[in-house]
């Protein structure tokens, strides 16, 4: 997920709380990192961090739900890879593999981005080694830990183990 418009703090810990409201159990968060934009420049920073779920929905109600999500948290699409209320993109869903129109799964750029690869690293080191990516020479620095974000998301009622 990532945000770089508004209170990007706040919509992140506000999107991981919905994501658990509407069926998607979250097991892991990362901490939150701040990353320099890519493709289109001309931007804020981001906030970047990743979350581990476990969810009965199949992959593409999963998706309606994250964009659900994105518009109930203010998202307005303008430039393509522009700034962002937020946006929450699915990395991974167990061994599948979808290649339709609308998702395509695993996230085809997550192998070029290290805002993405970086936070997935820190909450499955395992699944991070199997992928074999290297991570590219892009800034990303932690802003709030793990315990950071977890202490914020006590307010609706998620806790973790970091
Ligand atoms: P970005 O590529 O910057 O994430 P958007 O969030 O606007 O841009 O997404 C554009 C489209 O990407 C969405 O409408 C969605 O249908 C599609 N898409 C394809 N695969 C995925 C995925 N794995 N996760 C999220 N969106 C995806
Ligand atoms: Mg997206």
């Amino acid at each position: 997920m990532g945000s770089n418009v508004g209170d990007s703090l706040e919509t992140l810990v506000q999107a991981v709380c919905l994501l658990e409201r509407k069926g998607i159990h979250i097991c892991k968060v990362s901490g939150i990192y701040v990353t320099e934009p890519i493709g289109y420049v001309e931007q804020d920073d981001f906030l970047n961090m990743a979350v581990q779920g476990e969810t009965a929905l199949d992959p593409q109600a999963l998706l309606e739900r994250c964009q659900e999500i994105e518009s109930a948290l203010g998202r307005v699409r303008k430039i393509h890879g522009g700034p962002r209320t937020i946006d929450i993109d699915i990395l991974l869903f167990g061994q599948t593999r979808i290649r339709e129109d609308r998702l395509v799964i695993p996230h085809p750029k997550m192998g070029e981005r290290a805002f993405v690869l970086v936070p997935l690293r820190e909450i499955a080191p395992e699944i991070f080694e199997r992928l074999q990516f290297s991570i590219p020479p892009q800034r990303v620095g932690l802003k709030y830990s793990c315990a950071d974000v977890t202490m914020r998301l006590q307010s609706c009622g998620l806790s973790f183990l970091c």
